[in-house]
């Protein structure tokens, strides 16, 4: 391997100032589209680093982009920093708090977005060192959780002069995340019925939660008659009130519908949409569906996820000690056999590794099938070549958006995770720059891909980010 020893110079040299940028940005704690101090301190790291920043990226305040570098060839990094609603905020405890509902980094995001901003400048250090030609594009992506804050910068365009994409996720291991992610549409259905006195003259009502209530009984019945790989979640988001002697004039649910393939997400939406009609009609009540996000499955490239593997395999994961090991079996007390056996599956854990944190590199498996959620990095997959690992910051077996990954955020583990990615990024992106038949080749096959696969347009047109 090349001698990359500049690039592990310029992150140790700043390791101080970014373990507390992740750490202000776990306190900062802010919710998807509102991380408006998070994206100030990456929006002021980037202007201090000589990068030319726009923010209030397609319609969203805590959207930033930095851009550094002259030439043709630009490279991307996304990072995130949006926290999540109903955490425990609490750090360095294995025992679930008592003020829980605060909102809380259990997805690591302050860590994502932290060592994906330090990856860009240190792989745009070592390229300004060597008078290499090429741009870096950083992007502080709002609102992954419960938005898709990607989704409406690749529509923008803002991905389509960028010749990859890179980024990584907190996890309980290091290596290329091959699995499938799902496409994805969320909506409410509101429906409108009459109020009534519900026993002087129940038969003037038309109750808006009965036609929730058959909604949700339909859907349950479709399970049996969809694909067994598709899901369907539901949170019943108003109940019309707290008075049952009163029909509910209105009520509300929220789904979320989920499919492998977004090629087979319409179909299976609009069969929802039917089964919303059906309980307005049996109900007498009207139905308004207002689509809330809608997000593509991810386009994996064989071609940067094999370099990337490649990378992964020679440097390894992070390098931890006795200390962190004593601090993750303070943490694994906490995590159930149950969830470390499902971490063991994902990450590829082999079985007769016990310890309580993973350096170790996973084995490559580009059709590794454990189904990793949805993403809206999935929709910058579609506008450019995209590649992203997971990188071992929390204790094997730690259940994702939970208050146990929220606790562990500030520890020495999860920053050596985090400046471990930092180092994998910056070196993926001085690789990929240095070798443009790797890049030429990613395209090759993404815009091969492109051609024979057909992506409906998921999202509406008029959907705008819900910004103030
Ligand atoms: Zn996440």
């Amino acid at each position: 391997m090349k001698n990359l020893s500049d690039l592990d110079d310029f992150i140790a040299g700043r390791q101080h100032h970014f373990t507390g940028l992740s750490d202000s940005i776990w306190h900062f704690a802010e919710l998807g589209y509102a991380e408006y101090r998070s994206a100030e301190a990456h929006q002021k790291l980037l202007e201090a680093n000589g990068f030319r920043v726009q923010t209030g990226l397609a319609g969203m305040p805590t959207a930033v982009l930095g851009e550094v570098g002259e030439g043709d060839l630009c490279l991307a990094y996304l990072g995130e920093f949006d926290a999540l609603p109903g955490l425990s905020q609490e750090a360095h405890t294995n025992c679930r708090s008592a003020g829980e509902g605060e909102n809380g980094h259990g997805c690591g995001h302050h860590l994502l977005g932290s060592a994906a901003l330090l990856g860009a400048l240190a792989c745009h250090h070592h390229l300004q060192q060597h008078g290499v030609k090429a741009r870096i594009r950083y992007f502080g992506c709002p609102a992954e959780e419960n938005g898709i804050g990607k989704a409406f910068l690749a529509r923008a365009g803002y991905f389509d002069d960028v010749a990859a994409a890179l980024t990584w996720h907190p996890g309980s291991s290091t290596g290329v995340m091959t699995g499938p992610t799902m496409a994805n549409i969320q909506a409410y259905f509101r429906f409108r019925g009459k109020a009534a006195h519900a026993a002087g003259a129940p038969h003037l009502g038309r109750s808006a939660l009965d036609a929730v209530e058959l909604m949700n009984v339909g859907v349950n019945y479709l399970r049996e008659h969809m694909l067994p790989t598709a899901r369907v979640h539901y949170a019943i988001t108003d109940s019309g009130g707290r008075a049952p002697n009163v029909v509910q004039a209105r009520a509300e649910v929220l789904y979320l519908v989920r499919t492998q393939d977004s090629a087979d997400l319409l179909p299976l939406f609009e069969r929802v949409r039917k089964v919303a009609e059906g309980a307005a009609l049996m109900t007498g009540t009207e139905v308004e569906v207002v689509i809330d996000k809608a997000s593509a499955h991810m386009l994996h490239n064989q071609t940067l996820d094999a370099h990337l593997a490649g990378l992964i395999g020679r440097v390894g994961g992070p390098v931890f000690d006795e200390e962190d090991y004593a601090r993750g079996d303070y943490y694994r007390q906490a995590i159930s056999a149950e969830d470390i056996r499902e971490a063991r599956r994902k990450f590829a854990i082999p079985a007769d590794y016990t310890r309580s944190l993973s350096p170790l590199p996973m084995r490559f498996d580009p059709a590794h099938a454990a189904v990793g959620g949805s993403t809206d990095v999935a929709d910058v997959s579609w506008a450019v070549p995209t590649t992203q690992f997971y990188c071992a910051t929390h204790v094997i077996g730690t259940p994702g958006h939970s208050w146990l990954n929220v606790a562990q955020g500030k520890e020495h583990f999860a920053h050596k995770g985090m400046l471990h990615a930092a180092r994998l990024l910056a070196y993926l992106g001085v690789e990929l720059i240095e070798q443009p038949e790797v890049l030429e080749a990613a395209r090759r096959e993404w815009r091969e891909s492109r051609e024979r696969l057909t992506i409906p347009a998921l999202l509406p047109a008029d959907l705008q980010p819900p910004c103030q």
